[in-house]
């Protein structure tokens, strides 16, 4: 075994061989992979082998694309048989509400270049004999989907890794994972020790095992999953051709040909996490006994819409475990507050998503960035909150969900409440309709009282509607009251604090008292924040961004710290505050504090640590609605009393409670992107439009990309649009359309209540980015005329934000 490595990869499943594959394709030849047992002795060698691409992120379906293309060109590499059946499969639709999911998603795929089409139920029949299409209203054809051979994949990773100067290891267990002072780490086995950089978890079944031998709870829990195999079938039997793969989401059942049989498998209602407090080391090769009462119902469903099923004797049962993250998506990337250490675990379709999950990491750990954005699927989407139990009880609910649909205004009711503010009772006395962020609680809309917050999950708008309509109202007219816990706030202070926020930000760096909107990039050029930077003395700064986005900025900061002489704090939880926002909102503050708040002394972009409410807190003058506003940030401990005096304060002034979802609508009439949605690594300055924040005057990160854009052009832009539409609204990754042709896609809308419009923001080619230019926008299968706005449909001086 070697003793040196510039990267180990404990864990010899699919996941871990796409890696050590990816690491050794991409130039880093000096790789090792460690596996306790044989290779595939975790979930792999029992996966049913199914593949497809649909996912319910786009940039996740895309590298689903990307790992099943790969098949051919694995299999010449490594000599290696992948078992690939490329037979085409569909996804079924038996209600309107499918079939609405469905286009949805043909819409998403026709931005991301995969080729998927509806087929009519005669085509479904005649491509799958077996099933019966009286079942069904849709079904959509992707060409790409079929089955492979799971321990054929795997190997045939590892013998291509090897092939290109990789290695790996069998029958070695790490046992120990110690790092040294300079962030390396000595991976140690029985059979010796290597010292390497970087160490991956690709631990799969045992990710939390290997997560503690370096002091990380990962939230990870595998579950039991069953499928069955039938005897033969006379039918397949005498076919010369094989069966398509499908899936059926309302029968909640999945099948593909095996043999001249057929299996089938489902995710059952009720979910068994399976080794709760741990998965044992000397489990291997093994399964689990069937526990067919679980699965019961669901089988019968399946044999009424696949009859031939029911005829067929079962020759095989398979109960096996596999893990699953607490959002259902793979958790990969470096680990926020670890040096060196990177996660790739909580990969639940690993034959679907493994090359993807492989080619990103490759290409983080060698380039630094993925080539693509991989929110989805970036472990810092997580924080503490995320304990061992919030992974078991999400991964259950996800596990649950598999094939249940989320509507686009459906929150989860599972692991909730896992943070609260202080305000959390009164505000859901008041009416709060709560979503969850990063685990916190934070009121999406107002209803009238407790009994009253309820909303049914729709794809076209909700009873919310009206009431958020009524915020927007307050806000434009009066003055609205938010809470505003779930931004992020980072600390950065010391000597070189500017020096550093320099290079690391594109923007430019405020003056005491003063605070500036600035993109952050990466070295590629692509966004990797859009963050306000407040000073509040020369050495002593804070850093407002996405709360979602928290440790994933933290993780960048912390990464480019070297050489700086400052303290980083991500102090989003030590401060939570309130925002009042609208035409009465200097008349409130004015009544609760002493300071002088005219427009003179308090002006647009200020901060200053002062007394509000009679508590200490920071003042900034910001807004996020275009209204005259302000953030109010206090420690937690005083955040009631700023409430209680705020209220009692607030008589004669139309003072109203809004949510975020009146936020999100206010923000559209601006034309405001937000993060996660149109700023994301996807995108660079120029083509979001922040490069108009940029300092060119000095260096940062990113610069010379971002220059070269610039001199160039970007290719395409982010537009703001109204849509042609009477009771539905965009939500996210509706596709653009021009004379037909599918140009962008919409990164996010919805319904601007003051200026009553449907709108949306999307990216389209630049030559197509113009005030006027006309398009057509899909929703749920149907097109809408969509028109550049010329300018903000609402106060497009600023003159009421600026007042
Ligand atoms: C019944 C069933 C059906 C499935 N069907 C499908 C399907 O149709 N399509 C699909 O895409 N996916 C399917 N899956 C899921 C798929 O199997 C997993 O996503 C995939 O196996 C995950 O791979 P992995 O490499 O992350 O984990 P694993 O396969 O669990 O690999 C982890 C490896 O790490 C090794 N290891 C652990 N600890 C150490 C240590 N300390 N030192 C060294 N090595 C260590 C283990 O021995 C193991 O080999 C199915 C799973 C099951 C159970």
């Amino acid at each position: 075994m070697e003793s040196q490595a510039r990267v180990v990869i404990i864990g010899g499943g699919v996941v871990g061989c796409s890696i050590l594959f990816h690491l050794v394709k991409h130039g880093w030849k000096d790789c090792v992979l460690l596996e306790r047992n044989e290779l595939t002795s975790g979930s792999s060698w029992h996966a049913a082998g199914q593949i497809h691409t649909i996912s319910s992120d786009p940039n996740i379906s895309r590298l689903q694309g990307y790992t099943i293309e790969l098949y051919p060109e694995l299999e010449k590499l490594s000599g290696q048989s992948v078992g690939h059946h490329q037979t085409g499969g569909f996804y079924v639709a038996s209600n309107q509400t499918w079939y609405d999911y469905l286009k949805r998603e043909r819409s998403k795929a026709r931005y991301m270049g995969l080729d998927q089409e509806f087929i009519s139920m005669k085509e479904l029949a005649d491509r799958h004999p077996l099933i019966d299409p009286s079942r069904y209203l849709a079904a959509l054809w992707d060409p790409l989907d079929g089955d492979i051979d799971p321990s054929g994949v795997t190997y045939a990773y590892a013998k291509a890794a090897k092939k290109l100067g990789g290695s790996y290891h069998t029958h070695a267990q790490v046992i120990e994972t110690n790092q040294r002072a300079d962030g390396s780490w000595d991976v140690v086995t029985k059979e010796g020790t290597i010292h390497a950089e970087h160490i991956v978890n690709a631990g799969g079944l045992w990710a939390r095992e290997v997560g503690h031998l370096s002091g990380l709870n990962l939230p990870v829990q595998p579950m039991e999953h069953h499928y069955l195999i039938t005897e033969t079938i006379p039918a397949i039997a005498e076919r010369e051709e094989r069966l398509p793969a499908g899936i059926d989401y309302e029968g909640n059942i999945y099948f593909r040909q095996e043999g001249q049989g057929m299996l089938l498998g489902t995710y059952e209602p009720k979910a068994t996490p399976w080794m709760v407090r741990g998965t044992p080391n000397d489990f291997g090769h093994e399964l689990l006994e069937p526990q067919l009462d679980h699965i019961a119902e669901r089988l019968e469903l399946g044999f009424e819409r696949i009859p031939a099923l029911a005829e067929a004797g079962i020759k095989d049962m398979i109960n096996g475990p596999f893990t699953f993250g607490p959002d259902g998506n793979p958790m990969i990337g470096p680990v926020p507050g670890m040096k060196n250490y990177w996660a790739a675990v909580g990969v639940m379709a690993g034959f679907c998503q493994a090359g993807g999950v492989g080619k990103c990491l490759a290409e983080w750990m060698i380039d630094g960035e993925p080539e693509i954005d991989v929110w989805a699927m970036d472990i810092a989407r997580f924080g503490d909150y995320a304990s061992p139990d919030y992974g078991t009880i999400k991964s259950s609910e996800n596990y649950e969900r598999r094939f249940v649909m989320t509507f686009p205004n459906e929150t989860l009711p599972k692991g909730r409440r896992m943070r609260t503010t202080a305000l959390y009772d009164r505000l859901t006395q008041l009416g709060a309709v709560w979503g969850d962020g990063f685990g916190l609680e934070a009121a999406l809309w107002y209803a009238d009282g407790p009994e009253d917050a309820h909303e049914e999950p729709t794809f076209a708008r909700s009873r919310a509607h009206d009431y958020v309509a009524r915020e927007c109202k307050a806000v434009r007219e009066a003055v609205g009251i938010t809470e505003i816990a779930n931004f992020a706030k980072h600390s950065i202070r010391g000597p070189d604090a500017r020096k550093f926020l320099d290079h690391v930000m594109a923007g430019r760096v405020p003056q005491p008292g003063r605070i500036n909107l600035s993109p952050m990039l990466t070295h590629k050029g692509k966004l990797y924040g859009d963050l306000t930077i407040a000073c509040l003395k020369d050495d002593d700064f804070m850093i407002f961004g996405s709360g979602a986005a928290q440790e994933m900025h933290r993780r960048w900061f912390e990464s480019h710290m070297d050489g700086y002489d400052i303290r980083y704090a991500n102090e989003s939880r030590r401060y939570h505050g309130i925002g009042l926002s609208g035409p009465n909102a200097r008349e409130l503050l004015s009544r609760i504090t002493r300071d002088d708040v005219s427009g003179d002394a308090l002006k647009f972009r200020d901060i200053r640590r002062t007394f509000v409410g009679t508590v200490p807190a920071i003042l900034t003058r910001l807004s996020f609605s275009g209204e005259l506003g302000y953030e109010i940030y206090v420690e937690p401990e005083y955040q009631l009393k700023l409430y209680e005096e705020i209220l009692a304060n607030g008589e004669g002034l139309g003072l109203t409670h809004y949510g975020l979802r009146a936020l999100m609508s206010l923000r559209l009439e601006k034309n405001w992107g937000a993060w996660t949605l149109e700023f994301r690594p996807d995108f660079t300055a120029a083509q979001s439009g922040l490069d108009v924040f940029i300092n060119w005057d000095k260096d940062f990160i990113g610069k010379d990309a971002a220059q070269k854009e610039r001199d160039a052009g970007p290719t395409i832009k982010l537009v703001t649009m109204t849509i042609d539409t009477d009771d539905i609204d965009v939500t996210l990754d509706e596709a653009i359309l021009k004379d037909g042709e599918c140009v962008g896609y919409v990164t996010s809308g919805g319904y601007a209540h003051h200026v009553q419009q449907s709108m949306a923001l999307g990216y389209v080619p630049s030559d197509l980015a113009q005030g006027g230019t006309t398009f057509e926008v899909e929703i749920n299968g149907e097109m809408y005329a969509a028109r550049i706005v010329d300018e903000e449909l609402y106060d497009p001086a600023g003159a009421r934000m600026r007042a």
